[in-house]
Protein backbone atom coordinates (compact mmCIF):
# COMPACT_ATOMS: atom_id res chain seq x y z
CA UNK A 1 0.00 0.00 0.00
CA UNK A 2 2.83 2.05 0.71
CA UNK A 3 2.66 3.38 -3.11
CA UNK A 4 -1.21 4.86 -2.67
CA UNK A 5 0.31 7.40 0.29
CA UNK A 6 3.15 10.03 0.04
CA UNK A 7 5.46 11.47 2.40
CA UNK A 8 3.34 12.97 5.39
CA UNK A 9 2.72 16.46 5.47
CA UNK A 10 4.26 18.95 7.71
CA UNK A 11 2.04 21.62 9.15
CA UNK A 12 3.28 24.99 10.92
CA UNK A 13 0.42 27.36 12.46
CA UNK A 14 1.38 30.81 13.99
CA UNK A 15 -0.79 32.57 16.08
CA UNK A 16 -3.79 31.03 14.64
CA UNK A 17 -7.17 32.81 14.99
CA UNK A 18 -10.75 31.31 14.36
CA UNK A 19 -13.91 33.56 15.14
CA UNK A 20 -17.02 32.25 14.53
CA UNK A 21 -19.41 35.04 14.48
CA UNK A 22 -18.74 36.45 18.11
CA UNK A 23 -17.68 33.46 19.07
CA UNK A 24 -13.74 33.01 19.39
CA UNK A 25 -13.24 29.55 18.92
CA UNK A 26 -9.15 29.35 18.89
CA UNK A 27 -7.21 32.02 19.87
CA UNK A 28 -3.33 32.74 19.99
CA UNK A 29 -2.73 28.76 18.93
CA UNK A 30 0.61 27.83 17.80
CA UNK A 31 1.73 24.62 16.62
CA UNK A 32 4.28 22.59 14.77
CA UNK A 33 3.78 19.09 13.36
CA UNK A 34 6.29 17.24 11.76
CA UNK A 35 5.59 14.94 8.58
CA UNK A 36 4.90 11.31 9.97
CA UNK A 37 3.98 12.69 13.43
CA UNK A 38 1.07 11.01 15.32
CA UNK A 39 -0.66 13.86 17.96
CA UNK A 40 -3.30 13.18 19.48
CA UNK A 41 -5.61 16.22 20.12
CA UNK A 42 -7.40 16.64 23.80
CA UNK A 43 -9.87 18.88 25.58
CA UNK A 44 -13.22 19.07 26.86
CA UNK A 45 -16.20 19.79 24.30
CA UNK A 46 -16.04 23.02 22.42
CA UNK A 47 -12.33 23.31 23.18
CA UNK A 48 -11.85 23.92 19.54
CA UNK A 49 -10.43 20.87 18.46
CA UNK A 50 -13.10 20.17 15.43
CA UNK A 51 -11.91 23.69 14.49
CA UNK A 52 -7.99 23.00 14.85
CA UNK A 53 -8.64 19.85 12.66
CA UNK A 54 -10.66 22.44 10.11
CA UNK A 55 -7.71 24.72 9.89
CA UNK A 56 -5.16 21.48 9.04
CA UNK A 57 -7.90 20.74 6.39
CA UNK A 58 -8.20 24.22 4.95
CA UNK A 59 -12.32 24.07 5.24
CA UNK A 60 -12.29 26.70 8.21
CA UNK A 61 -10.18 29.88 6.84
CA UNK A 62 -8.16 31.38 9.88
CA UNK A 63 -9.51 34.93 11.15
CA UNK A 64 -5.97 35.29 12.30
CA UNK A 65 -2.36 34.23 12.03
CA UNK A 66 -0.70 32.21 9.52
CA UNK A 67 -1.19 28.11 8.54
CA UNK A 68 1.72 26.76 6.59
CA UNK A 69 1.47 22.92 5.06
CA UNK A 70 4.86 21.77 3.98
CA UNK A 71 6.30 25.33 4.03
CA UNK A 72 3.48 26.77 1.51
CA UNK A 73 0.78 29.76 3.21
CA UNK A 74 -2.40 27.99 2.79
CA UNK A 75 -4.22 31.51 3.16
CA UNK A 76 -2.54 32.46 0.20
CA UNK A 77 -3.95 29.95 -2.20
CA UNK A 78 -6.20 29.99 -4.50
CA UNK A 79 -9.55 28.25 -4.56
CA UNK A 80 -7.79 25.68 -6.84
CA UNK A 81 -4.88 25.15 -5.15
CA UNK A 82 -7.30 24.77 -2.00
CA UNK A 83 -8.85 21.60 -3.15
CA UNK A 84 -5.66 20.02 -4.64
CA UNK A 85 -4.25 20.33 -0.84
CA UNK A 86 -7.44 19.30 0.67
CA UNK A 87 -7.62 16.44 -1.66
CA UNK A 88 -3.92 15.73 0.43
CA UNK A 89 -5.52 15.76 3.69
CA UNK A 90 -7.60 12.91 4.53
CA UNK A 91 -10.56 13.76 6.90
CA UNK A 92 -12.00 11.09 9.16
CA UNK A 93 -15.14 13.06 10.10
CA UNK A 94 -17.48 12.02 13.56
CA UNK A 95 -20.17 11.27 11.11
CA UNK A 96 -18.01 9.65 8.81
CA UNK A 97 -19.60 10.89 6.27
CA UNK A 98 -20.42 7.94 4.22
CA UNK A 99 -23.09 7.54 1.47
CA UNK A 100 -25.31 4.84 3.00
CA UNK A 101 -27.21 2.76 0.52
CA UNK A 102 -24.53 2.27 -1.84
CA UNK A 103 -21.32 -0.58 -2.03
CA UNK A 104 -18.35 -0.34 0.17
CA UNK A 105 -16.50 -0.15 -3.05
CA UNK A 106 -17.91 3.12 -4.31
CA UNK A 107 -17.99 5.05 -0.97
CA UNK A 108 -13.96 4.18 -0.78
CA UNK A 109 -13.74 5.11 -4.84
CA UNK A 110 -15.42 8.26 -3.57
CA UNK A 111 -12.21 9.07 -1.77
CA UNK A 112 -10.69 11.03 -5.07
CA UNK A 113 -13.35 12.18 -5.68
CA UNK A 114 -11.20 16.38 -5.85
CA UNK A 115 -8.77 14.71 -8.00
CA UNK A 116 -10.70 15.02 -11.04
CA UNK A 117 -13.48 16.79 -12.44
CA UNK A 118 -16.70 15.95 -11.46
CA UNK A 119 -18.09 14.28 -14.02
CA UNK A 120 -14.43 12.27 -14.76
CA UNK A 121 -14.92 11.41 -10.76
CA UNK A 122 -18.40 10.62 -10.86
CA UNK A 123 -17.56 8.18 -14.01
CA UNK A 124 -14.41 6.32 -12.58
CA UNK A 125 -16.50 6.11 -9.18
CA UNK A 126 -19.03 4.12 -10.85
CA UNK A 127 -17.08 2.58 -13.53
CA UNK A 128 -14.21 1.58 -11.92
CA UNK A 129 -11.82 -0.73 -14.13
CA UNK A 130 -10.27 -4.08 -12.43
CA UNK A 131 -7.05 -2.27 -10.93
CA UNK A 132 -9.13 -0.05 -9.09
CA UNK A 133 -11.40 -2.22 -7.87
CA UNK A 134 -7.92 -4.29 -6.79
CA UNK A 135 -6.48 -1.17 -5.31
CA UNK A 136 -9.68 -0.83 -3.40
CA UNK A 137 -10.04 -4.76 -2.38
CA UNK A 138 -6.00 -4.44 -1.41
CA UNK A 139 -6.76 -1.24 1.04
CA UNK A 140 -10.03 -2.94 2.77
CA UNK A 141 -7.76 -6.26 3.68
CA UNK A 142 -5.34 -4.01 5.67
CA UNK A 143 -8.23 -2.13 7.52
CA UNK A 144 -9.44 -5.96 8.00
CA UNK A 145 -12.38 -5.77 5.77
CA UNK A 146 -11.75 -7.72 2.93
CA UNK A 147 -14.86 -9.61 2.57
CA UNK A 148 -16.99 -6.37 2.27
CA UNK A 149 -16.14 -4.95 -1.06
CA UNK A 150 -19.19 -5.43 -2.69
CA UNK A 151 -21.51 -5.14 0.95
CA UNK A 152 -24.00 -2.54 1.44
CA UNK A 153 -22.54 0.17 3.69
CA UNK A 154 -25.46 0.95 5.82
CA UNK A 155 -25.27 -2.90 6.31
CA UNK A 156 -22.37 -2.91 7.93
CA UNK A 157 -21.97 -2.32 11.59
CA UNK A 158 -20.51 1.00 13.48
CA UNK A 159 -16.71 -0.45 13.80
CA UNK A 160 -16.75 -2.02 10.05
CA UNK A 161 -18.33 1.64 8.98
CA UNK A 162 -15.39 3.31 11.05
CA UNK A 163 -12.97 0.83 8.23
CA UNK A 164 -14.56 1.76 5.43
CA UNK A 165 -14.15 5.78 6.28
CA UNK A 166 -10.34 4.54 6.98
CA UNK A 167 -10.33 2.82 4.10
CA UNK A 168 -11.45 5.33 1.79
CA UNK A 169 -8.64 7.91 3.52
CA UNK A 170 -6.51 5.52 2.10
CA UNK A 171 -7.48 5.74 -1.10
CA UNK A 172 -7.48 9.46 -1.43
CA UNK A 173 -3.67 9.09 -1.52
CA UNK A 174 -3.34 11.26 1.23
CA UNK A 175 -0.19 13.16 2.98
CA UNK A 176 -2.05 13.24 6.16
CA UNK A 177 -5.16 11.72 7.91
CA UNK A 178 -7.35 14.06 10.23
CA UNK A 179 -9.67 12.27 12.51
CA UNK A 180 -12.41 13.84 14.52
CA UNK A 181 -13.58 11.72 17.49
CA UNK A 182 -13.29 8.43 14.88
CA UNK A 183 -14.08 6.47 17.92
CA UNK A 184 -16.88 8.25 19.89
CA UNK A 185 -19.63 5.90 18.42
CA UNK A 186 -18.05 2.56 19.10
CA UNK A 187 -17.54 0.55 21.92
CA UNK A 188 -14.41 0.36 23.87
CA UNK A 189 -12.45 -2.87 22.82
CA UNK A 190 -13.18 -1.21 18.85
CA UNK A 191 -12.41 1.71 19.99
CA UNK A 192 -8.57 0.54 20.18
CA UNK A 193 -8.86 -1.93 17.82
CA UNK A 194 -9.25 1.31 15.55
CA UNK A 195 -6.90 3.72 17.04
CA UNK A 196 -4.32 0.99 16.75
CA UNK A 197 -5.57 0.54 13.14
CA UNK A 198 -4.85 4.53 12.19
CA UNK A 199 -1.47 4.52 14.32
CA UNK A 200 0.08 1.00 12.81
CA UNK A 201 -1.17 2.51 9.34
CA UNK A 202 -0.24 5.82 9.11
CA UNK A 203 3.52 4.70 10.61
CA UNK A 204 3.56 1.85 8.33
CA UNK A 205 2.89 4.72 5.34
CA UNK A 206 4.68 8.34 7.08
CA UNK A 207 1.64 9.86 7.26
CA UNK A 208 1.06 12.41 9.57
CA UNK A 209 -1.96 11.87 12.62
CA UNK A 210 -3.57 14.37 14.15
CA UNK A 211 -6.44 12.49 16.11
CA UNK A 212 -8.87 14.72 18.51
CA UNK A 213 -10.18 12.26 21.56
CA UNK A 214 -12.00 12.04 24.31
CA UNK A 215 -10.79 8.70 25.69
CA UNK A 216 -7.84 9.87 27.64
CA UNK A 217 -6.31 6.43 28.24
CA UNK A 218 -6.17 5.55 24.53
CA UNK A 219 -4.82 9.03 23.68
CA UNK A 220 -2.47 8.30 26.37
CA UNK A 221 -1.40 4.84 25.44
CA UNK A 222 -0.95 4.85 21.67
CA UNK A 223 -0.02 8.39 20.86
CA UNK A 224 3.91 10.00 21.35
CA UNK A 225 2.75 13.67 21.74
CA UNK A 226 -0.66 15.56 23.31
CA UNK A 227 -2.01 18.86 22.54
CA UNK A 228 -4.62 20.14 25.21
CA UNK A 229 -6.88 22.48 24.22
CA UNK A 230 -9.09 24.52 26.73
CA UNK A 231 -11.50 27.74 25.81
CA UNK A 232 -9.70 27.52 21.98
CA UNK A 233 -6.17 28.28 24.14
CA UNK A 234 -3.40 25.43 23.91
CA UNK A 235 -3.05 24.21 27.38
CA UNK A 236 -0.21 22.30 26.95
CA UNK A 237 1.99 20.73 24.43
CA UNK A 238 4.09 17.84 24.99
CA UNK A 239 5.74 14.59 24.54
CA UNK A 240 3.13 12.26 26.37
CA UNK A 241 5.42 11.24 29.02
CA UNK A 242 5.72 14.58 30.19
CA UNK A 243 2.09 15.90 30.57
CA UNK A 244 1.09 15.03 34.68
CA UNK A 245 -2.50 13.87 35.53
CA UNK A 246 -2.66 17.28 36.89
CA UNK A 247 -2.20 19.01 33.53
CA UNK A 248 -5.33 16.57 32.26
CA UNK A 249 -7.31 16.82 34.87
CA UNK A 250 -6.91 21.06 35.02
CA UNK A 251 -7.92 20.89 31.18
CA UNK A 252 -11.66 18.96 32.08
CA UNK A 253 -12.12 20.95 35.79
CA UNK A 254 -15.07 22.76 34.87
CA UNK A 255 -14.61 24.79 38.25
CA UNK A 256 -11.53 26.20 37.07
CA UNK A 257 -13.19 27.70 33.62
CA UNK A 258 -15.93 29.45 35.80
CA UNK A 259 -13.32 31.01 37.95
CA UNK A 260 -11.22 32.17 34.71
CA UNK A 261 -14.79 33.51 33.72
P1 LIG B 1 -14.57 20.83 19.95
O1 LIG B 1 -14.31 20.10 18.69
O2 LIG B 1 -13.40 20.85 20.88
O3 LIG B 1 -15.83 20.37 20.64
P2 LIG B 1 -15.28 23.08 18.22
O4 LIG B 1 -14.10 23.39 17.40
O5 LIG B 1 -16.38 22.27 17.60
O6 LIG B 1 -14.80 22.39 19.59
O7 LIG B 1 -15.94 24.43 18.75
C1 LIG B 1 -15.20 25.48 19.32
C2 LIG B 1 -16.14 26.65 19.62
O8 LIG B 1 -16.62 27.20 18.40
C3 LIG B 1 -17.36 26.25 20.42
O9 LIG B 1 -17.70 27.34 21.27
C4 LIG B 1 -18.43 26.06 19.37
O10 LIG B 1 -19.70 26.29 19.90
C5 LIG B 1 -18.03 27.12 18.34
N1 LIG B 1 -18.39 26.73 16.97
C6 LIG B 1 -17.92 25.65 16.29
N2 LIG B 1 -18.40 25.62 15.03
C7 LIG B 1 -19.19 26.72 14.92
C8 LIG B 1 -19.99 27.28 13.86
N3 LIG B 1 -20.04 26.69 12.66
N4 LIG B 1 -20.67 28.41 14.10
C9 LIG B 1 -20.60 29.03 15.31
N5 LIG B 1 -19.87 28.57 16.35
C10 LIG B 1 -19.19 27.44 16.16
Amino acid sequence: MSRECQTGARFELRDLEVDYGSTRALAGVSLRVEAGEQIALVGPSGAGKTTLLSVLNATVRPTGGTIEVNGADLTAYSVRELRRARSEIAFVHQGLNLIPNIRVLHNVLSGRMGRQSFLGSLFSMLFPGRKRVEAVHEILDRVGIPDKLYGYTHRLSGGQQQRVAIARALYQNCRAILADEPVASVDPARARDLVVLLTSIARENGLTLVMSLHNLELAQRYFPRLVGLRQGELAFDAPTSDVSSEQLQALYDLSASQVVA
